[in-house]
This record gives C-alpha cells, sequence and structure tokens, in this order.
C-alpha cells in the first residue's frame, strides 16, 4: 500500500518557504529582540491590511487574544457571555477564568455555525431567569466559514451585548466580499500551527477598529503597562508575541492567499465528488471560507466509525471535531444551567474531518474520494 496521506502537512510547507523563512529568521537572531521586535510590529501592519482592519494587536495565542479582548470590557463575575456549544474549549474557557458565566447557544444544523434565533432564546432566558446580567456573545467562525454576523449583530444590538468574533480557524475567511477582522466588536485569531496561518509555536492577534481598544489591548498584554515600563494601569498578563514567531508569520503570509486558493480547489472537489455519497458541508451564503476544517456528516455513529476505520485502511486520515459539545464536559457542567441542546449533541456524534490542506495533490483528493464513496 502507499504510504498514509498527512492530515496536516508542515514539512510541505516549510519546504517551499525555507529560503525566505531562514533571512527572516537570520535577522531576528541578528538583533536578538526577541519579545515584540520589529518584525511584530510588522507583522500587525501586514496582519491589519490583509482583513482591513484599524488596528491590530499581535498576542502570545489566540485563547490570550480572546482573555485580553474581555479583560478589556471589564466583563467578569455575575456577566453572562453567550457562547455556541460545538466549538473548540478556549472559547468557553476564557469567561470563566475571569469569573464571567458562559450561557451555550445551539448551532445551525447545516451549517454548524451558532445559530441567531437560538441566540435570542437564550439571552431572554437569561433575563427570564434574572441571575446574570447578559453582557457579551462570542460568535465563533467555525471550520473556516464566517458565521451568520448580519443576525448575530442584530441581537447583539438589540439585546445591548458586546460582540467578540472569535476567528481562530478562519483567518482569511470572508463575509459580503470582506475579510473577516471587523464584523465584531473585536476580533481574535490565532497562530496554532494547524490554523489556516500558523506559527512555529503559539501566537494570536486582535483586531479592533477603535484606538482607545487597540491601545488598552497593548497594556493588556504588557501586564497592565503604562506609558512607562514601570507604571502599571491596569491587572494584565504576559500576552505578548515572540518575534521569531512574527518572522515565521510574516514568510508564511508571503505564500498565505495562494495556500487559501488551494484549500478552496479542494473543497470544490470535495463537494463535487463526495456529495452523492455523503453530507458535505454547507456553505454559508455569499461567504468565502478559509476552510480550515472540512467536515462531512455521517447518518449516525456507526456510520461515522465504519467510514473512519475504512478510511484508516485506505491510508486516509481523519478526525473528529468536536466528539463532546461543551456543554456536556466535565469541566463546564456546572456553569451550564442544564438546557439540552439538540443539534450540538447530535452533530457531534456524526460528524468527521478529511485532510484539507493545501499540500494534497490531485492523486491524494483522488484517493481520499474514492476511499469515502467506498465507505459509505
Ligand atoms: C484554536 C482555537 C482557539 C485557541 O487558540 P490558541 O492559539 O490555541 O490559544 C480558540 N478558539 C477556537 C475556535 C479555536 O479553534
Amino acid at each position: 500500500m502507499t504510504a498514509a496521506i498527512p492530515f496536516l502537512d508542515l514539512k510541505g510547507q516549510q519546504a517551499r518557504i525555507a529560503g525566505d523563512l531562514r533571512v527572516r529568521l537570520d535577522a531576528v537572531l541578528a538583533h536578538c529582540q526577541f519579545v515584540l521586535g520589529p518584525e511584530v510590529t510588522a507583522l500587525e501592519g501586514k496582519l491589519a491590511g490583509f482583513c482591513g482592519a484599524a488596528h491590530c494587536v499581535a498576542v502570545s495565542s489566540g485563547t490570550d487574544a480572546l482573555q485580553i479582548a474581555l479583560m478589556a470590557e471589564g466583563i467578569g463575575r455575575g456577566d453572562a457571555v453567550f457562547l455556541p456549544a460545538f466549538t473548540y474549549t478556549a472559547t468557553a474557557e476564557v469567561p470563566l477564568v475571569l469569573g464571567a458565566t458562559p450561557v451555550f447557544v445551539d448551532i445551525d444544523e447545516k451549517t454548524f455555525q451558532i445559530d441567531p434565533a437560538a441566540l435570542a432564546v437564550r439571552v431572554a432566558e437569561v433575563r427570564r431567569a434574572g441571575r446574570l446580567r447578559p453582557r457579551a456573545l462570542i460568535g465563533v467562525d467555525l471550520f473556516g466559514q464566517p458565521a451568520d454576523w448580519p443576525a448575530l449583530r442584530a441581537v447583539a444590538a438589540a439585546e445591548g451585548l458586546y460582540t467578540l468574533d472569535d476567528c481562530a480557524q478562519s483567518f482569511g475567511a470572508a463575509l459580503h466580499g470582506v475579510r473577516l477582522g471587523t464584523v465584531a466588536d473585536a476580533t481574535a485569531t490565532s497562530f496554532f500551527p494547524s490554523k489556516p496561518l500558523g506559527a512555529y509555536g503559539d501566537g494570536g492577534a486582535l483586531f479592533c477598529q477603535s484606538a482607545e481598544r487597540a491601545a488598552l489591548y497593548r497594556s493588556l498584554r504588557t501586564h497592565g503597562e503604562g506609558t512607562t515600563r514601570y507604571e502599571v494601569l491596569h491587572t494584565g498578563m504576559n500576552g505578548r508575541l515572540d518575534t521569531l514567531q512574527a518572522a515565521v508569520l510574516l514568510s508564511k503570509l508571503t505564500v498565505f492567499e495562494d495556500e487559501l486558493a488551494a484549500r478552496a480547489r479542494i473543497a470544490d472537489a470535495y463537494d463535487a465528488r463526495l456529495a452523492n455519497a455523503v453530507r458535505v458541508p454547507a456553505r454559508v451564503g455569499n461567504s468565502v471560507s478559509a476552510w480550515a476544517i472540512y467536515a462531512i456528516l455521517l447518518s449516525d455513529s456507526a456510520a461515522r466509525e465504519r467510514m473512519q476505520a475504512g478510511l484508516r485502511a485506505a491510508g486516509v486520515p481523519s478526525a473528529i471535531y468536536y466528539p463532546r459539545p461543551l456543554h456536556t464536559q466535565p469541566a463546564y457542567r456546572e456553569a451550564h444551567d442544564g438546557t439540552v441542546l439538540p443539534v450540538s449533541e447530535d452533530i457531534a456524534t456524526r460528524i468527521l474531518a478529511l485532510p484539507i490542506h493545501p499540500y494534497l495533490t490531485e492523486a491524494d483528493v483522488d484517493r481520499i474520494c474514492a476511499a469515502v464513496c467506498a465507505n459509505a
């Protein structure tokens, strides 16, 4: 049998940028400003330009980006932060770390994105219970696709909620012709190595339109410092980005558009060749996905198990994002009000992600499609 296809191919990408990368890393080794060095400032400018945001503040991870954004609003005890139940754990962890309460919202069955109608219902429930103050929405752009931001913003405006876009999986995606980065009061992204734009370690960034917010983010990422290093204005954190990571990201940005296009071509090929065999992911209307994840839906968990085993035997890796919605996780059960979220619970039992990295060859795509069709 031929070798297994990698789920991610960071080595293939590294070979492509090797020369440029080496020059940039050597420049950092020469100047030795390893934290918040000049490459970090250059990266912030490039990223803001890329997504059309007025301000970009580079930070130490996507999780820290979310945390700094909520800290800047003073969100904490007694505050309800609404977020989808079907997402990565970091989205729910951050409000809890700050003493706030995550309120889990169900997702849309077709797009897997947070359901705006369900959000409105959850806000009304929290108001009626009278225990928590509805304060914020963390909308997640899941799997590379934008959430339904026009509808989410309408609910948030009616309810007076601050909006934070968790764009950790979806930097580079666009909604109604505009790249994500400006659809909410603030946008957080992640440069974890497996994200569409990944560093060689942890990293993240915050985007906003407000100069005041950007200044506060800069202060909070460096322990709440003021205009001089030893003036402390806020309770902050160590949330700074390494210069070496910024150098890696600057290098990867030179091929990022091309990689996004390659992911989109693979998604189109999967759609065309798999739609008769399995349920392919619904496209969010008038959007361009960054295709971090391409997730198919099987009829039930037994069918998913059979599919995964069949793919594995054919050397095709697959992964389950996410096997368990967050409101059912032991760590979050206590914070959850007990509401059943049927769509998240159902999707978790039968969703399956196929490889979609930009270095898949046409032969790889043929092999993946044949294996999926043979096991459907
Ligand atoms: C990866 C991810 C994060 C966290 O990013 P890190 O850089 O790993 O801290 C947050 N939210 C979502 C939806 C993610 O996928």
